[in-house]
């Protein structure tokens, strides 16, 4: 017997590919898409906004709670979105992208009471049916009884790379050594922080992207979804 294949959790470091992977999985399975670390970002860019200090613990984890954040599907945007997020009603998807909220969302991440708010909100939205979530700690903490597991890994210098290519198409500044510093930086402190660390569950399927193409990885996360799938 296999176990209805209602949710899958992927997690993995920074820039890996995950989001671009789980999106084309959401659309080959008709299942919908949940980006989490959006979520963190959106926390970390109202706080700047507010002007809160992104180091006082608890004013951001108040702040967390209190966030009026939707995410909804891309539908009619011509613009490379996956998602469109909105704050208070206002579109900031791109503005989630910022090397400020780079610099600042792994602190505003390892807050236990920011994770429990956003760990409820993630489940939430894990109840709405079949779901391709993506982040840290989806097959470790918010989904552990998920059928499938992937675990989405490639080197450092790869994943820098890949966000390097991402910011020049979208005409931002540049700069390989900050960006391979900045995703250095993020993989350690999201390995190493005290709550739901980054790491693969241990039923965890791993796949190494360094050398493959999306749709080398897309085929063989979908040959494993077969497995699920009556
Ligand atoms: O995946 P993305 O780079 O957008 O995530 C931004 C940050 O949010 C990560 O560096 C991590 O600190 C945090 N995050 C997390 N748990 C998740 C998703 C993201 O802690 N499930």
């Amino acid at each position: 017997m296999t176990t209805p294949l209602n949710v899958i959790a992927m997690d993995g470091p920074a820039a890996s590919g995950k989001s671009t992977i789980g999106f084309m999985l959401a659309e080959e399975l008709g299942f919908l898409f949940l980006d989490t670390g959006c979520m963190y970002r959106a926390a970390t860019l109202a706080a700047l906004k507010k002007g809160i200090d992104v180091e006082d613990e608890t004013a951001v984890t108040a702040l967390s709670r209190a966030l009026e954040l939707d995410i909804q599907p891309a539908a009619g945007e011509e613009d490379g979105r996956q998602y469109t997020v909105l704050l208070e009603g206002q579109d900031i998807t791109w503005q989630l992208r910022s090397p400020d909220v780079d610099k600042h969302v792994s602190l505003v991440s390892s807050y236990i009471g920011v994770r429990k708010e956003m760990v409820r909100r993630q489940r939430e939205f894990g109840q709405r049916g079949q779901v391709v979530m993506v982040g840290r700690d989806i097959g470790t903490v918010v989904m552990p009884d998920a059928p499938l597991k992937l675990y989405i890994t490639a080197s450092a210098e790869e994943r820098a790379r890949r966000r390097w290519l991402d910011r020049q198409a979208q005409g931002h500044a540049n700069n390989y050594d900050a960006i391979l510093a900045d995703v250095q930086r993020r993989d350690a402190f999201d390995s190493n922080r005290k709550h739901s660390p980054l790491k693969p569950a241990e039923d965890a399927f791993i796949i190494n992207t360094t050398d493959l193409t999306p749709k080398a990885v897309l085929n063989e996360i979908l040959a494993l979804t077969r497995l699920h799938l009556p």
